[in-house]
């Protein structure tokens, strides 16, 4: 990941985001009839992830994810799996629309966006933007929405 500067706050940032790396939360792949599931490359960076996840009717009951990449993309989606749990489907993409305005330099909303405001400074790199929002866009993807990117890039 870049060097984003060594003030407090970012190597706080930093530490969050290496924790997600290293010890990535609720990684695996969820089978079964009601599973679904949405793969997703992001091919500047060479990320790669497969998302899936499970709806009882209702809000998310289990999200989980696959992958390999850059320390960001990674991160970005164990926050995600962990943020998501329990979380209806307005919220979902509620929660993606305001992570992905803090990604375009907008306002971090930390008491919506928990852990994944130490992502907040992926907005002075545009290139990595995507590595931020891979899992995003296959999550809302999964959940039957549409992103603005191409079929299977980010
Ligand atoms: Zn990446």
């Amino acid at each position: 990941m870049p060097d984003v500067g060594d003030d407090a706050l970012e190597d706080l940032y930093r530490e969050v985001i290496l924790d997600h790396y290293k010890n990535p939360r609720h990684a695996g792949r969820i089978t079964g009839e009601d599973a679904v599931e949405v793969e997703l490359q992001n091919p500047t960076c060479g990320d790669e992830i497969r998302i899936s996840l499970r709806l009882d009717g209702g809000p998310i009951a289990d999200v989980r994810f696959e992958g390999r990449g850059c320390s960001i993309s990674m991160a970005s989606a164990s926050m995600m799996t962990e943020a998501l749990r329990g979380k209806t489907l307005d919220q979902a993409v509620g929660m993606s629309a305001a992570f992905k305005g803090m990604l375009a330099g907008g306002p971090a909303a930390e008491e919506s966006l928990g852990d994944l405001v130490a992502l907040s400074g992926v907005a002075q790199f545009p290139v990595r933007v995507k590595c931020a929002t891979l899992a995003w866009n296959a999550m809302i993807r999964a959940l039957g929405g549409s992103t603005a990117g191409g079929r299977g890039d980010a």
